[in-house]
């Protein structure tokens, strides 16, 4: 298709890859890449982490304005695609224009959930979503005694760490009975509650915020819980999950279901749109069962699968998952998916850190690790091989991944 034009809704980490991609493996015809937020692509990993240190959003930049120019991609920001239509192959735009489009992708991402608790809108209260609300919070962070994190996921533990840095008080409340829950075994949980209480912070498990208190001048004052306790504080973070950015897709009659639903080509029930990304509902080729991936690395490796089928290389997306948090100096990474694991084995390294090893049925499943990037890479690279690999094998190792890794 290399006179065509393929259009990316969303300049986010899977939009820029993708135009980025179509390019590198020979793409020719028209790219148009339009994306509601202002400015050049950038990543968002850093908004909780380094950003919130240092402030510095031109290090943020995938790629200066001439890559744009250079690899003939029409880039588009600050314009909100409002509408898709199917039958003439043609976005509109919030301001009225209308794009055609050979093929669209739809790499729109997700958005922070409100969750229901009374009070959102008083001031101090924020979430952490793009550039904008990282800046707003570093701003407010420096004035800030006691900040309030609602929601103990990635997000929220990565900011309380940086707050904790910055000698802010710091109370996490999360309505499940441990951290990172969705994501992460309870041994991984445990690991990272020690941490955080280790460095004075406050979490408060297995509780519910009901409402945001008024300081009596439209200021939050604090929280209450469902139990009626009060916990006092002046700034509140809302961190509580995401939603899939799917309307677009489903107002134009695609099939959504937990995000727009594709295939293992990425394709949307219409063969001429592909979804990647937050935003979308994919089968996951290990499990068979559909999942969506709030990660870089599945945002990324979804675009670029997309892009080699356009380019004619089309190939069922494989790529195995893996996903890192940052909260303080521990590293935590994840290769694999463990949801399903029946058997797991918790090592503690004599160079420090945290390895935990998930099986089902006896294979390897998932590994999670904590400040050991030898072990977490090994785990990546058998379970890209596709060969099963059978926990008595790794038992007969000591379940030392990478002497293994290294023998097989
Ligand atoms: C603070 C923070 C820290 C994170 N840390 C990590 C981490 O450490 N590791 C990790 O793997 N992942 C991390 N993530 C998640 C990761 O950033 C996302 O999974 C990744 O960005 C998904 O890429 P995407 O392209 O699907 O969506 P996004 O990067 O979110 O991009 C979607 C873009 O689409 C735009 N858009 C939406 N609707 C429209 C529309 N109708 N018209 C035009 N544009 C539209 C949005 O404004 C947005 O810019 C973090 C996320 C956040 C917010």
């Amino acid at each position: 298709m290399s006179s065509e034009r393929v259009v990316i809704v969303g300049g986010g980490h899977g939009g820029f890859q993708m135009a980025a991609s179509l390019r590198s493996e020979g793409f020719s015809g028209g790219i148009t890449l339009i994306g509601e937020e202002p400015g050049l692509p950038y990543q968002r990993p850093p908004l909780s982490k380094a950003f919130l240190k240092d402030g510095d959003a031109a290090r943020l930049h995938f790629r200066p304005q001439a890559f744009f120019e250079t690899n003939n991609i029409e880039l588009i920001p600050g314009t909100r695609v409002s509408r898709i239509d199917p039958a003439r192959k043609h976005v509109t735009t919030a301001t009225g224009d209308a794009i055609g489009y050979d093929h669209l992708v739809l790499a729109t991402g997700s958005r922070n959930v409100r969750p229901p608790v009374a009070n959102l809108h008083l001031d101090n209260v924020l979430t952490l979503r793009n550039l904008a609300d990282a800046a707003d919070l570093r701003a407010r962070l420096s004035g800030a005694r006691h900040v309030l994190v609602i929601g103990g996921g990635f997000i929220g533990m990565e900011f309380a760490a940086v707050a904790a840095d910055f000698g802010v008080a710091v109370t996490v409340i999360e309505g499940a009975g441990r951290l990172m829950a969705r994501t992460v075994s309870g041994a991984v949980s445990k690991h990272f509650l020690a941490l955080h209480e280790g460095r004075g912070t406050t979490v408060r498990l297995g509780r519910f915020v009901s409402e945001l208190i008024d300081d009596g001048t439209g200021r939050v004052a604090g929280v209450r819980l469902a139990d009626g306790t009060r916990i006092d504080g002046d700034m509140v973070l809302i961190a509580a999950g995401v939603t899939p950015n799917s309307e677009l897709a489903s107002e134009a009659g695609l099939a959504v279901s937990d995000g727009i639903d594709v295939d293992e080509f990425l394709r949307t029930s219409d063969p001429a749109i592909s979804a990647l990304g937050d935003c979308c509902n994919f089968p996951d080729p290990v499990s068979g069962n559909r999942v969506r991936l709030e990660s870089v690395q599945a945002a990324t490796d979804h675009a670029r699968a997309i892009a080699r089928r356009l380019t004619g290389k089309p190939a069922p997306y494989a790529a195995v998952p893996w996903f890192w948090s940052d909260q303080s100096h521990f590293k935590l990474q994840i290769a694999g998916l463990g949801s399903g694991a029946d058997e797991q084995v918790a090592l503690e390294p004599e160079s420090g850190g945290l390895v935990v090893i998930n099986f089902a049925s006896g294979r390897l499943l998932s590994v999670e690790t904590v400040n050991s990037a030898s072990a977490h890479m090994s785990a990546r690279r058998l379970l890209a091989s596709g060969r099963p690999v059978a926990q008595a094998d790794l038992a007969a190792h000591n379940y030392n991944l990478v002497d293994y890794a290294r023998a097989v």
